[in-house]
């Protein structure tokens, strides 16, 4: 039944996740044990560097927790009438440093001051982090970023823009699985955190990109989804064209 189908696709989720988990974590731990099991023979002129290495992969594995936290849910999930058309701005707002450190140019698109949506503000506003930063990584020096909301019919509208490197269709297809990534620095779960949140609004993502081109997600939102007793929904999901 379909009760079951659904169980099944989650456990195997989480065992997805759990080994990507471990992968990731056991990494930066067998480099930091090796290190330490130097420390007696370790010159003092080698001693920064070695430290150095180890502070590097005790910060990603912090990243790393950091980032899952949000899907621990460690503060309450409040779902609540906001004004999202606000927290775009301020989404901008926060990540200006990072837009200015690349050059990189955000044009704001809305018709309205105001426009309600039924949602979790905090994971909404993850959502919107992630992927401008994303975007933003996306581009070099010269780059912009559309970012538009728009209200349509009873759903909210929230595209981003960038005129960046783009991916390959092969690329795209990953897209949400977790610890894929193309960055050197990257953990690979900022979009499966951005789906997991837009499913639980009843929501929907759809990506569409081009090599060298750049990439358009659109994210579509029902202003007061239907959430009583059933807080995931089926339905909801990934569409993708490229
Ligand atoms: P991370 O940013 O840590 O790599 P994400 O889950 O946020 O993890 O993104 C996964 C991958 O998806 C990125 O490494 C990148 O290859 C690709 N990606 C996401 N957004 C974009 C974008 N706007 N332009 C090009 N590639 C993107
Ligand atoms: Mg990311």
């Amino acid at each position: 039944t379909e009760d079951i189908l659904l169980k099944s696709e989650k456990v195997s989720l989480i065992g997805e996740l759990a080994a990507g988990i471990a992968h990731e974590i056991r990494n930066p731990l067998t480099s930091i044990g090796g290190l330490v099991q130097l420390i007696d023979e370790l010159n003092p002129e080698k001693n920064a560097f070695f430290k150095e290495i180890i502070l590097t992969e005790i910060n990603r594995i912090n990243f790393i927790v950091s980032e899952l936290m949000v899907l621990a849910k460690p503060h309450a999930v409040y779902f609540s009438w906001f004004n999202i058309i606000e927290s775009t701005r301020n989404v901008i707002e926060l990540l200006q440093p990072e837009v200015n450190l690349r050059n990189v140019a955000i044009v704001f698109e809305t018709d309205d001051e105001v426009i309600e949506v039924y949602g979790e503000k905090n994971q909404l506003t993850q959502v919107m982090i992630n992927l401008l930063k994303n975007a933003i990584e996306a581009l070099s020096s010269g780059g912009y970023i559309k970012l538009s909301v728009a209200k349509d019919g009873k759903n909210v509208l929230l595209t981003i823009q960038d005129n960046g490197i783009g991916m390959t269709d092969e690329q795209v297809k990953k897209l949400g699985e977790p610890f894929f990534t193309t960055k050197s620095n990257g953990t690979g779960l900022g979009l499966m955190i951005c789906f997991k949140i837009i499913q639980n609004h009843k929501g929907t993502v759809q990506v569409e990109s081009e090599q060298e081109k750049g990439t358009t997600f659109t994210i579509t939102l029902p202003t007061r989804p239907q959430i009583a007793g059933q807080p995931e929904s089926s339905e909801a999901g990934l569409s993708i064209t490229s």
